[in-house]
């Protein structure tokens, strides 16, 4: 299907189709119309950046700026100065869309587009070059600068298909989630999924037990530090029994989370795997296998392949591990203005090197280890994956979370150390001897420093660079 029947085609007329945090409910009817108001203010423009809070006003922008084929680059309604300049400049975009209450940051420098769901429009629009981007999202951030990825129409219509198709996600679905609606996760695959779909759409402004306890819904999406905040919440998490589908997705969801949401809503989660580039590439089919600690199995069209680090062929062993290579329908066409990061990422047949350092078993199943660059250490000569060791901690149970960062050592190369968040009942030279008791002499943390907590971005992903600089600090 393509992008244009994708956005207008679901078949619920709910009259409450969306609800966007406590602003008012939304047939599809309505949002298509005031949708089209935008298409028809803002068709011709080079791209359109849209301030992303988690509003309708906010759906309708990015629904306007697809359906008149205009690139649409949602800003964080939070970033900082700096970094909305870079976004702003480097996308090109001409108009900022926001809320007709809100008022747009005053630095921006490019003409603001108040958004009144009031306005409607019945223009009707073809369906332009299925190759002609229709996102630029920035990634998150995680491993250096935000790089801008640009997002074929045909690649996000492949990713909500793949979606439906894997989830069995239906008109009959609700789905919840409360993620902001500036990336990837929340605004592609949740709003425009729920579009795509004909579900009912409910976003809980924040991702909050509360929230989702209350919301209702059949299928939920959360990063995991949400739904380590529901399992801690049994209360709110039993009353996700009555859900069909839980899915994780952005970053690892840790074992003893998944095992704790599923002894308390009785759903196993479902892991998705993806990546601002390449929006989706592997998950777990609604009626498939749910194993913990695994990201299953590649959506329909994708490909994947292990590499290793002279380049050569790994074998999907379900032990041996390499960097994790995608192509298919899915994958983004390349970074905007970035020809150092697009040579970086593309191997020479066309194939796009995630980063990750994955693990294939003979059955398919993957298993995400990390990123190569901050998560796989080497330590003394061995190559050591950081979430084997932060399973380790967690293992503890006065153990909240983990992040284990490899600092620069004279001796080792890389030396372990492991930033803990604990509930205070035990020191850190408990927690070392606790790991040396489970793993082998050189997978043990050489220092373990207790924080109150660990920095992370607004998915919920550890800021690693940031702990180690903390460590460097030190
Ligand atoms: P940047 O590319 O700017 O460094 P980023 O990679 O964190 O930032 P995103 O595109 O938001 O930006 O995140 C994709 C990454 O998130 C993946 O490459 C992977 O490392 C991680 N990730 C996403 N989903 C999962 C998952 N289910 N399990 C493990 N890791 C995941
Ligand atoms: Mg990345």
């Amino acid at each position: 299907m393509t992008l244009l029947t994708a956005l207008q085609g679901g078949s619920g007329d709910a009259a409450d189709a969306l609800r966007i945090s406590d602003g008012p409910g939304l047939s599809r009817e309505q949002l298509l119309g005031a949708a089209t108001a935008v298409a028809d203010r803002v068709a011709g423009a080079p791209a359109l950046a849209v301030l992303a809070r988690p509003t309708a006003e906010t759906v309708a922008a990015v629904v306007g700026g697809l359906l008149a084929g205009v690139p649409v680059v949602p800003l964080p309604p939070d970033s900082g100065p700096k970094e909305r300049a870079h976004i702003l400049r480097d996308s090109g975009a001409a108009l900022l869309a926001h809320a007709a209450a809100d008022t747009p940051p005053d630095d921006a420098g490019i003409a603001g587009l108040p958004v009144d769901l009031r306005e409607r429009s019945a223009t009707t629009y073809a369906e332009p070059d299925p190759a002609a981007t229709a996102f630029v999202l920035y990634t998150s951030g995680t491993t250096g600068a935000p790089k801008g990825a640009m997002i074929g129409r045909a690649a996000v219509a492949a990713d909500l298909d793949a979606l439906a198709d894997a989830w069995q996600w239906t008109a009959e679905d609700t789905l919840v989630h409360g993620l902001p609606l500036f990336h990837v996760h929340g605004l592609v695959l949740g709003v425009l999924g729920a579009l795509r779909t004909g579900s009912r759409l409910v976003h809980t402004g924040r991702p909050t037990p509360a929230g989702y306890a209350a919301a209702g819904g059949s299928l939920y999406f959360g990063v995991p530090t949400v739904w380590s905040r529901l399992a801690g919440d049994p209360e709110a998490a039993a009353r996700l029994a009555s859900a069909r589908l839980l899915v994780s997705g952005s970053a690892p969801l840790p074992v003893p989370v998944f095992e704790r949401l599923a002894a308390l809503t009785g759903h196993a989660p479902i892991e998705r795997y993806g990546m601002t580039e390449s929006l989706i590439t592997v998950s777990t089919r609604a009626d498939g296998e749910r194993r913990p600690g695994s990201v299953g199995l590649p959506v329909a069209g994708v490909r994947t392949r292990l590499v290793g680090e002279d380049g050569g062929p790994v074998p999907h062993d379900g032990e041996s591990v390499g960097e994790l290579q995608v192509a298919g329908p899915t994958l983004f066409r390349g970074y905007l203005n970035r020809p150092d990061a697009d040579a970086e990422a593309w191997t020479a047949d066309g194939w796009f090197r995630t980063g990750d350092v994955a693990v294939i078993g003979p059955d398919g199943f993957h298993r995400i280890v990390g990123r190569a660059s901050v998560d796989l250490i080497k330590s003394g000569g061995y190559r050591i994956g950081a979430g084997e060791v932060e399973a380790a901690l967690r293992d503890h149970p006065a153990v909240a979370d983990a992040a284990v960062v490899g600092v620069p050592d004279e001796d080792l190369g890389q030396a372990i150390v492991a930033y803990v968040v604990a509930d205070g009942s035990v020191t850190g030279d408990q927690l070392t001897a606790f790991v040396a008791e489970r793993l082998s002499v050189h997978k043990r943390p050489r220092r373990v420093v207790l924080v109150p907590e660990l920095p992370r971005n607004a998915m919920g992903k550890v800021l690693k660079k940031q702990l180690l600089a903390q460590s460097a600090a030190e």
